[in-house]
């Protein structure tokens, strides 16, 4: 394998900039390492090799011709198959959107495209971004490269696996109730929840309106918060996009990383480091503790009461958004179309479409969500999870009066093997436990890698107030600055 493939996103923009090899060079050493062994890990849903050179090439043009580029300029990404890319294929990791070439780029990719970053391809993950290993995508799941049997996470499963397999340095995913963070726990990666509407949803296929937000995924802390910084800000296009600047992300890195946290307060959830995690992970969480403590922060419990209310309102929250947004998949203006043979009624047309398209976990989703919003069962449903979600705000508001960041484990449980979930759906939500309550609040969130058990990554989350991101990614570059990086075995 290349050298090239095992540099961080900083590191290959350094050598890009500085002459010492080319965005071409690194383009091709990791489209070699998907070709590779993507075929083992599945990461990818679509690789485009052509564009990639071409954008490649774009870049050592602009430097030959002595422009300056940006901080990540030739770094290679991966960007999960929920945003569009024009003229590339967007499934959503669905089949009702097979085919779709979208004609136009979401807001992210533009602002990826205008950094001078390489996009090698779209990654897999679960169906309309519903799921949690990767498992509900039409197109096969994606494996895990710390252990090809289990899942790497979801929904964002391929985005992580690509770094975790060092298919690219750099990956977009997003997070409605943990796909970034969770996938980035249980594959030793990076993953960051911006603050909703400090990254914008133009472009992005929509699951749950009020929860979707798009965001980093990366080997380090660093090249998260450049990447953060390259994709975030207001967007006119998108009318929930907050009107101000990023929070500057990639000091608060610098900062994080010379191990210092002297004056910083943290707040340990209580609530999530009792019963409910696995015991190699609650280990983990202490050590991780114990080393910041080390660092000059000062640790305290908090409560948060109604977060235990927060899977339960996630599930009615995210499927009453969905029902309503996938209502526009109707086999007429998009992707598949099925029985449309002129003696059908658009109506029988639309009905076939919609049952061969979608899965069964996209299925549930949309009947329950149909339900919990219908008249008659909508205050006591919809409107009884909003009454929660607005709960769950004060306790982070609470929470915040008392300390600067909240941080627990990411996720209950490591990897766990493939199939190990999928007939219960229930033990499938739990992946999320820890992750959603920050989705409901709005707040930025992130999972920073803290160790192993039994020889699989464990994260760690911090959860920060509404646009002060920067505070998360101090802390976990200062965690990062003393547990290192994880690298899984040899693939
Ligand atoms: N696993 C959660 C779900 O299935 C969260 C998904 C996400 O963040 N997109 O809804």
């Amino acid at each position: 394998m290349s050298d090239l493939t095992r540099m961080t996103a900083t590191e290959i923009a350094g050598l890009v900039a500085g002459g010492e090899t080319s965005a071409v060079e690194v383009t091709r050493a990791h489209l070699d390492r998907i070709a590779a062994v993507d075929d083992r890990v599945h990461a990818f849903l679509h690789v485009d090799s052509a564009g990639a050179l071409a954008a490649a090439r774009q870049v050592d043009d602009r430097r030959a011709a002595g422009e300056q580029l940006g901080p990540l300029a030739g770094v290679p990404v991966a960007v999960k198959d929920v945003l569009a890319t024009k003229g590339v294929p967007t499934t959503v990791g669905s089949k009702i959107l097979q085919g779709w070439r979208p004609p136009y780029d979401a807001t992210i990719v533009q602002r990826l495209r205008a950094a001078g970053t390489v996009m090698l391809g779209k990654t897999n993950m679960d169906e309309f971004a519903m799921g949690s290993s990767t498992e509900y995508s039409a197109y096969g799941v994606t494996h895990n490269p710390w252990d090809l049997d289990r899942i790497p996470g979801g929904s964002g499963g391929g985005s992580a696996a690509a770094l975790a397999a060092y298919e690219a340095p750099l990956a977009i995913g997003s997070d409605t109730g943990g796909s970034i963070r969770q996938p980035g726990a249980v594959t030793g990666t990076v993953g960051a929840k911006p603050t909703y509407g400090g990254t914008s949803r133009y472009g992005l296929v929509a699951f749950s309106s009020s929860l979707d937000t798009p965001g980093p995924c990366a080997r380090t802390v660093l090249d998260a918060a450049l990447l953060h910084e390259v994709i975030g800000g207001h967007d006119p296009r998108d009318s929930t996009s907050i009107p101000q600047p990023v929070p500057d992300v990639v000091a608060a890195a610098k900062l994080g990383a010379t191990g210092d946290l002297t004056g910083v307060k943290l707040g340990i959830v209580s609530e999530f480091t009792g019963e409910g995690a696995e015991p190699g992970v609650l280990a983990a969480f202490r050590e991780s503790v114990d080393a910041l403590t080390k660092l000059g922060a000062e640790i305290v419990e908090v409560s948060c009461p109604n977060f235990k209310y927060a899977l339960p309102a996630y599930y009615l929250i995210a499927p009453s958004e969905c029902s309503s947004n996938l209502a526009r998949f109707d086999g007429v203006r998009f992707g598949l179309r099925v029985g449309d043979d002129g003696n059908r009624s658009l109506e029988e047309v639309m009905s076939l479409t919609r049952e061969a398209g979608f899965g069964p976990e996209v299925k549930r989703r949309i009947m329950i969500g149909t339900y919990a919003l219908s008249s008659g069962y909508y205050d006591a449903y919809y409107g009884q999870a909003q009454k929660v979600r607005t709960l769950i705000t004060r306790d982070f508001t609470a929470a915040f009066e008392q300390v600067d960041a909240l941080i627990s484990p990411t996720t209950p449980f490591v990897a766990f093997p493939i199939g190990a979930r999928t007939s219960d759906p229930y033990q499938m939500y739990l992946a999320d436990l820890f992750t959603i309550p920050t989705n409901l609040y709005g707040g930025p969130g992130i999972s920073v890698p803290c160790g192993l058990s039994d020889g699989l990554p464990v994260g760690l989350q911090i959860m920060a107030p509404t646009m002060a991101d920067d505070r998360m990614y101090r802390v976990a570059a200062a965690l990062e600055s003393v547990v290192g990086t994880f690298t899984p075995p040899a693939l």
